[in-house]
C-alpha cells in the first residue's frame, strides 16, 4: 500500500514537473533537479518499506513457529481443564476410574495420576492408591521415566510404605542434610530401580493428575537436560552427581587392548504389538514381556530399545551413523544393554516399519493399531561383541549396567538416518578409568 502511494506521488510529481517544464524552459532545469531528489527520496522510501515488509514477514514466521510449539501445550491445558471441569460438574473418582478401566494398559503416568486422585479423595492410607503407585513404579521401570518413578516412590513413602527413594528424587535440601543417607538411598535406588532413566519431563503432570508429584518433589521436577546448551552433557553432573563423579560411565571409545571373554550371549526376541514413545530425548520402543537374552544362561528380559544418532560408542575413535540400545534386566535387577551399531548403507526394513509409526513430537506412548514388531529384525547374524561395565548414558547416569556392543553392524539408509527426529542425541565418550574391555 505504502509503495503504491509513493508511486502515485512520484507520477504526479513527474506530470507536474513536466507541465512546468513545458511552459518554462529555465524552470525545467530546476524541475529536473527536484525530480532527481524526489526519485532518490522515493527509492529510499521504497527500500524502507521493503525492509519493514521483510521484518513483518520474519515476525509472522516466528509467530507461526511459536504457534506450532504451543500446540501440544494447549492440548495438555485442555486436558487439564476437561478434568477440572468434570470434577466441578460432579464427576467422581469412580467415574474416572471407570473411564480409565476402558483403556487397556494404563501408563505409569496415569497410574500415578489415579493414585494421586485416590489419595486426595480417600486419604494417604487408601490401599487402592498405594497399589496404583506400586503399579506405576513397576511400569515406569519398564518405561524409563524418572519423574514418574520419583512421584510413585515419594507417594509410597509418604503413605508410610517402605520404599527406596532414588537420591535424584529427593528435594535438594533433604539430600544435602541427609549426606550419607542420601548416598545410601541412591545405592539402593540403583539396585532396585536401575532402569530409571530420567527423561527430564514431568509427564505425570501432563494429564493433570500429578498432584502427589507436585507436592513432594517440586524442585526435581523442573530439572531438564539435553544434549546441548546450558543443560548439555557437561552440566548433567550438577543435577545428577553420578554423571560427573561416576568412574564407570558410558559410552566408551572401544579400543584395545582387550581381555578375552568366555561369556555367551544368546537372544530370544519375540514379535509383539508395537509401542513407541518420543520422550523428548529419543525414540523408544517399549517391549511387551516375553523377549529376552541369556548371558551365560541367566535370563535378562528385554524392557525397551531406543536409538542414538550418531552412535554413542566409538570404535577406535570413530562413531557410526546410529546405534540401537536394547535394554534388559535380570530377575536380580542387573541391567544389560545390547548395542547394535547402524552403518550407513542399504535401507533397513525393520527401521522402515518403526519410522513409519514413530511420533515426531514428544508425547505419550503410541500404539499403532495392528502393527507388530519383532526386535530380532534389528539384529545382525553374528554375535561377537565387546563388553564392559558401564552406566545409563542419560541422567541419572546410574552405574552397574553391563554393555555388550556387537562387532557386526546392520545397515541404515542415509535417508533413514536423516528422518530420525533427533539430530544429535549421543552422550560423548567417557573415561575408561582402568576398566577392562572384553571380547569373545
Ligand atoms: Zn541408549
Amino acid at each position: 500500500m505504502k509503495r503504491t502511494i509513493i508511486e502515485v506521488i512520484l507520477a504526479l510529481a513527474l506530470v507536474g514537473a513536466g507541465a512546468f517544464g513545458w511552459t518554462n524552459f529555465k524552470g525545467n532545469q530546476k524541475a529536473t533537479g527536484q525530480l532527481t531528489e524526489l526519485k532518490a527520496a522515493s527509492e529510499e522510501a521504497t527500500k524502507a518499506v521493503a525492509d519493514k515488509d521483510a521484518a513483518i514477514k520474519a515476525a509472522e514466521e516466528e509467530m507461526a513457529t511459536l504457534r506450532e510449539e504451543m500446540a501440544p501445550l494447549e492440548g495438555q491445558a485442555q486436558q487439564l481443564a476437561a478434568v477440572k471441569a468434570a470434577m466441578a460438574n460432579g464427576a467422581t473418582l469412580a467415574d474416572l476410574e471407570a473411564a480409565y478401566k476402558t483403556q487397556k494398559n494404563l501408563s505409569a503416568e496415569r497410574q500415578v495420576g489415579l493414585g494421586a486422585l485416590r489419595m486426595l479423595t480417600k486419604g494417604a492410607e487408601d490401599p487402592a492408591a498405594i497399589e496404583s503407585f506400586r503399579k506405576a513404579l513397576q511400569l515406569s521401570e519398564l518405561g524409563d521415566r524418572k519423574n514418574t518413578i520419583c512421584a510413585a516412590q515419594l507417594a509410597l513413602s509418604a503413605a508410610g510404605e517402605k520404599v527406596a527413594i532414588m537420591a535424584d528424587c529427593l528435594p535438594k535440601g533433604a539430600k544435602d542434610e541427609k549426606g550419607d543417607k542420601g548416598d545410601k538411598a541412591e545405592k539402593s535406588g540403583h539396585d532396585d530401580k536401575a532402569a530409571a532413566k530420567d527423561d527430564g519431563h514431568g509427564k505425570a503432570k501432563d494429564d493433570g493428575h500429578g498432584k502427589a508429584d507436585d507436592k513432594k518433589a517440586p524442585e526435581k521436577h523442573a530439572v531438564h537436560w539435553s544434549y546441548d546448551g546450558d543443560m548439555g552433557p557437561e552440566r548433567w553432573g550438577k543435577e545428577f552427581p553420578t554423571c560427573a563423579k561416576g568412574k564407570s560411565q558410558s559410552p566408551l571409545d572401544i579400543k584395545g587392548p582387550f581381555v578375552k571373554s568366555r561369556t555367551v550371549v544368546t537372544t530370544d526376541y519375540k514379535e509383539g504389538p508395537l509401542k513407541m514413545i518420543n520422550n523428548g530425548h529419543t525414540i523408544q520402543v517399549n517391549v511387551t514381556p516375553g523377549s529376552k537374552i541369556r548371558i551365560d544362561g541367566v535370563v535378562h528380559e528385554l524392557l525397551q530399545f531406543h536409538f542414538h544418532r550418531p552412535s554413542e560408542e566409538k570404535i577406535d575413535g570413530k562413531p557410526m551413523a546410529m546405534v540401537v540400545h536394547f535394554v534388559h534386566k535380570s530377575a536380580a535387577g542387573k541391567l544389560a544393554v545390547l548395542g547394535v551399531l547402524l552403518k550407513e548403507g542399504n535401507e533397513n526394513p525393520g527401521i522402515k516399519t518403526l519410522w513409519a509409526n514413530m511420533p515426531m513430537e514428544e508425547g505419550p506412548e503410541v500404539t499403532p493399531e495392528g502393527v507388530n514388531f519383532n526386535p530380532a529384525n534389528l539384529l545382525p547374524r553374528e554375535f561377537d561383541f565387546y563388553s564392559y561395565e558401564g552406566s545409563l548414558t542419560t541422567p541419572p547416569c546410574t552405574e552397574g549396567v553391563r554393555f555388550y556392543i556387537l562387532k557386526s553392524t546392520v545397515n541404515v539408509a542415509k535417508e533413514q538416518v536423516a528422518a530420525f527426529p533427533f539430530k544429535r542425541n549421543a552422550r560423548p565418550v567417557q573415561e575408561l578409568n582402568g576398566r577392562e574391555i572384553t571380547t569373545n
